[in-house]
């Protein structure tokens, strides 16, 4: 980057934090953005004459609101529920819905932000939103989360729509929940629409959703190696999570002939030498998906592996790593390690899981790198072709959606390809964030001064 646009990215950047100056999340994610759109824009003053970035950096409204609910015992609680609508020039706002202690508006705002690029990135015609609650799953019973989710839909169905906003699962937001919130807007609005996606398959939901984020990613990775003349068979893998993404990654890693010898949560990773095969995999995704067991159990289970509390999976030697958990699970030292270890190529499942630092380490070490709006957008174009199907009133097979997805992640890495080659090596992350932007910002520029 230019002395200038290095100037005036620190610029832009004291404008938002001084906007929001606690959002250090959401800071991050537009930091990681304007550092590619910058020049861009100077190289394209229509945006910047219409004062585009900025227009783009404020949602177009946050929504805040009490959730009361009721715990078995009787007792009353209450937690804060946000909705995020951040922009929807190109279609209706679209995105998950997390429920995470750790959830407040600055980490809604990030996620928001940059589904705007990555719902582009996909083709189809959706906006960027995000949304979700303070409010822990973990711990509560079936009847305290159906209550918990009655009420939180009870206020949010009077914002969303079909043609308005979509929500979909995240971060502890699984079939369990979304059964539950679909269920209340369906009750109060007396409409059967998708208005909300990831649904079970009884009741609207798309073959391969469950599985797109996952196989999503290992689609983008595989894409990326393939125009390296590599490829995933054969390779060592790291994966972080075991949760929705990390499951389905796991799975596809292995059709495709890798070896992946770690999974993680919050109490720690299991690393099996041996590979998590498909088998062993069944039992995680029980224990997980079903029981909602802790993955120290998978160490219990299988003699191979080990299980490591309260640590990270980064120190183990792998080829790939697939970051699948959470925000911020792989710093400058992690990414120093993974070098070290002989990593060829990451690919980011969950949503900013590599800090800033982390990413630059890795392009100067020669790392391929697949940002989350590219690599991890399988999800949400998914969710996209299941508002489709709710529409038509259609139901396509597994093939058929499976097809459509590799293609939209076929043609994300090529305008990947297109707007972040450089002389030597392809930046994905310029390629995602100018290729997501031009579309969104073309939509903008049309509708004049809004
Ligand atoms: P899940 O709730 O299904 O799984 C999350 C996994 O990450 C669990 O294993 C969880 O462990 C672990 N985890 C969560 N928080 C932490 C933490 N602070 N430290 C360590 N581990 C943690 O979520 P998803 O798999 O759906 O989402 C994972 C990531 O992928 C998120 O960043 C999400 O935004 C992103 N994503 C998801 C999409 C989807 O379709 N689901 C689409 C695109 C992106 P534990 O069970 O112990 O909490």
């Amino acid at each position: 980057m230019s002395d200038t646009s290095s100037k005036e990215l620190e610029s832009f950047m004291e404008g938002i934090k001084q906007r929001d100056p606690e959002q250090k999340q959401f800071h991050q994610a537009v930091e990681e953005i304007a550092a590619n759109l910058i020049p861009y824009v100077k190289e394209n003053p229509k945006y910047e004459d219409a004062n585009i970035l900025e227009r783009l950096t404020e949602p177009d409204r946050v929504i805040s609101f009490r959730v009361t609910w009721q715990m078995d015992d009787g007792s009353i609680r209450v937690n804060r529920g946000w909705r995020v609508q951040f922009n929807n020039s190109i279609g209706p706002y679209k995105g998950g819905l997390r429920f995470h202690p750790t959830v407040c508006q600055s980490v809604l705002k990030f996620l928001a932000f940059e589904q705007i690029f990555k719902n582009s990135l996909t083709g189809l015609p959706m906006g960027g939103g995000k949304g979700g609650s303070n409010f822990d799953p973990k711990g509560k019973t079936d009847n305290e989360v159906m209550r918990f989710c009655q009420s939180f839909m009870t206020e949010l169905n009077r914002h969303i729509g079909e043609d308005t906003d979509i929500p979909a699962g995240d971060i502890g937001v699984g079939a369990r929940e979304i059964s539950y919130l679909f269920g209340q807007y369906k009750r109060i609005q007396n409409r059967f629409v998708g208005t909300i996606t990831g649904k079970g398959l009884e009741y609207g939901g798309s073959q391969g959703r469950k599985e797109a984020t996952g196989f999503g990613c290992v689609y983008f990775l595989e894409n990326m190696l393939q125009h390296h003349n590599n490829g995933v068979s054969g390779k060592t893998i790291s994966v972080s999570g075991s949760g929705n993404v990390a499951l389905y990654a796991i799975q596809k890693a292995n059709t495709l002939g890798g070896k992946v010898v770690t999974a993680s949560d919050s109490s720690g990773f299991i690393h099996d030498p041996e590979g998590i095969c498909d088998d062993k995999l069944a039992f995680l995704i029980d224990l997980k998906e079903v029981r909602r067991g802790r993955i120290s159990e998978y160490a219990d289970k299988y003699s191979s592996a080990t299980f490591h509390e309260g640590e990270r999976p980064w120190g183990i030697a792998a080829e790939i790593a697939l970051p699948c958990a959470t925000e911020n699970e792989i710093n400058l030292d992690d990414a120093k390690t993974l070098v070290k270890n002989g990593v060829i190529a990451v690919a980011e499942g969950a949503n900013m899981p590599t800090e800033l630092d982390a990413i630059d380490a890795f392009y100067k070490a020669g790392v391929y790198f697949a940002p989350a709006k590219a690599a991890n957008a399988g999800g949400v174009a998914v969710s996209g072709l299941e508002q489709s199907q709710n529409s038509l009133r259609i139901s396509w097979s597994r093939g058929e959606v499976d097809a459509r997805l590799q293609e939209i992640m076929h043609n994300i890495h090529q305008k990947c390809v297109e707007y972040g080659q450089e002389d030597k090596i392809v930046n994905y992350t310029k390629g995602a964030n100018i290729a997501g932007f031009v579309k969104v910002a073309d939509a903008m520029l049309a509708y004049g001064a809004i």
